[in-house]
């Protein structure tokens, strides 16, 4: 029974890293059945930040890949917050310093600085580990009866772990990156229980994916260098054939492929780093989000699946339902993905032409709102979007590309008009007028066929006189077919704004 998790800590948005993480574990529970968990990890109270957590909930939502169980949506296994479960760690850690496996650690933030300053050399850090914590004050250097009185006394005190005395290479397969190695005598003794009493990212995330039964753990591949911590803790704790398959993901690149893309590469870039606006509450500083930017969660999901996947078909277009069936872990890259944000909106624009139009109209009648524009003619609304839809590449564009419809345009670009207009043209259009005035069906083919009649017999090009036509209805070169947008915008309007320009 495939048991998955996400497990964010809230310290922030969820950027794109964030969700193909999501999706990854998403696609994987689905494919085989089984059950993808998010579990809060929420023990670093320093890095805590309000409002987190309800983000990475509304981002799920509205990527449209929910868990099964979590602090929402139940399940057995809760509480699915660590900050909840902190008493369960301690006893964890207890044993592991029962068993030899770790030990008390009573050094003083001033007594760790002078380590690390002492022992520094010029290219590594001073590292508290199985060489250094001969020189430290902890329980594998004191006497038991030193270290009973420290602990009576409530004299503050970490659990770190002990990392073999003699250095031995940890060993484990990854599903994406096949074997990888470690010696230990690279890895340093790391706190797996704070002062606080709250365990750290290391001890919680074993114990918990064992306590949830978690059998595949995907996480970003900047966790592989603690993978030997949490080997050893497994081995000591559970035994290492309970321990899940790893999968590390591969980083997401900056678009020139020159390092990791980071939250501030948005503004760098100008695109969007976040699923959903995040606005940090102390700062009060928007970062934008895709969804806001105007892209559709099917586009989003789909293009986040190609970080780093692919199905070696050359498709790019798939369903959440296609990337279910045909995701396989094996296919993840192990090198980097650049993320191209000119591709993303392309995804953007494939999608927005393939969906329906019904799919996204609520999100773009409040973009219309949002200029004045009020819709009260949804059927119109609706035949408008798909008229326009291959124009638009995010939501904001039907607003550029079909205000047109409900408003008058805000200018009419005469200057494109002026320089070829002259008396005959003026003519040609005021017997449009009146042509179009006793026409009986307002269809595109009816107007199209009476102002080819009116051109020919004024031996005139309609070619030269479609661009005017467009540009006083439109009010400048863009838009489907001119006269599809004639049909659509009515008699009266039309000559209203025919007029409007001829004066
Ligand atoms: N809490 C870790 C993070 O925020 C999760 C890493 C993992 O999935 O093991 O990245």
């Amino acid at each position: 029974n495939v048991r998955v998790r996400f497990a964010p800590s809230p310290t922030g948005g969820l950027h794109l890293g964030g969700v193909r993480t999501v999706l990854f574990n998403y696609l994987f529970a689905h494919k085989h059945g089984g059950t993808f968990i998010l579990r809060v990890e929420d023990t670093d109270q320093n890095r805590y930040v309000p409002g987190a957590e309800e983000y990475i909930f509304e981002t799920l939502a509205w990527c449209g890949l929910e868990p099964d169980e979590s602090v929402i949506h139940g399940g057995n296994f809760a509480p699915y917050r660590q900050s909840e479960r902190k008493a369960m760690y301690k006893l964890y850690a207890e044993q592991l310093v029962k068993h030899g496996h770790a030990y008390y650690a009573f050094d003083t933030p001033e007594e760790l600085e002078a380590m690390r300053n002492t022992y520094k050399t010029e290219n590594a850090t001073a590292q508290y580990n199985s060489v250094l914590r001969s020189k430290m004050r902890n329980s594998l250097t004191l006497g038991p009866d030193e270290v009973a009185q420290l602990l009576s006394e409530g004299v503050p005190h970490v659990v770190r772990i002990k990392m073999p005395d003699v250095p031995e290479d940890i060993t484990f397969t990854d599903m994406i990156r096949g074997e990888v190695s470690f010696n230990t005598a690279q890895v340093d003794d790391k706190v797996l229980l704070k002062a606080d009493g709250m365990p750290t990212y290391h001890l919680a995330v074993v114990v918990d994916d064992f306590l949830m039964q978690i059998t595949h753990a995907f996480r970003g591949e900047e966790w592989l260098p603690s993978a030997p911590v949490h080997i050893l803790l497994w081995r000591y704790l559970f035994g290492e054939d309970k321990m899940p398959q790893w999968a590390h993901l591969p980083l997401i690149l900056k678009p020139d492929g020159k390092g990791k893309l980071s939250k501030r590469d948005g503004a760098r870039f100008g695109f969007p780093v976040y699923a959903m606006n995040w606005t940090d509450p102390v700062t009060g500083e928007l970062t934008p989000g895709f969804k806001e930017t105007g892209f559709l969660p099917e586009a989003f999901v789909n293009m986040l699946a190609l970080l780093g996947w692919n199905d070696s078909s050359g498709q790019e277009i798939f369903t959440l339902d296609e990337l279910i069936q045909k995701f396989s872990i094996e296919r993840v890259h192990k090198g980097g993905a650049k993320f191209d944000y000119e591709k993303a909106k392309w995804f953007n624009h494939e999608w927005i032409k393939r969906l329906p139009v019904s799919r996204y109209r609520d999100s773009v009648k409040e973009l219309f709102e949002a200029q004045g524009i009020t819709i009260t003619d949804e059927a119109k609304f609706d035949k408008v979007l798909e008229l326009v839809k291959d124009r638009c590449t995010l939501l904001p564009d039907f607003v550029t590309q079909a205000a047109f419809f409900f408003r008058q345009p805000q200018s009419v670009d005469v200057a494109a008009i002026k320089p070829k207009w002259n008396a005959q043209k003026n003519l040609f259009f005021i017997e449009l007028i009146s042509a179009y005035q006793s026409l009986q069906t307002w269809e595109a083919e009816a107007l199209e066929k009476v102002f080819k009649e009116i051109a020919s017999v004024q031996v005139l090009k309609p070619g030269e006189l479609m661009l005017p036509l467009r540009i006083m209805l439109v009010g400048g070169k863009f838009g489907p077919g001119v006269f599809e947008i004639a049909a659509m915008i009515g008699k009266e309007e039309m000559l209203k704004r025919i007029k409007h320009t001829l004066q």
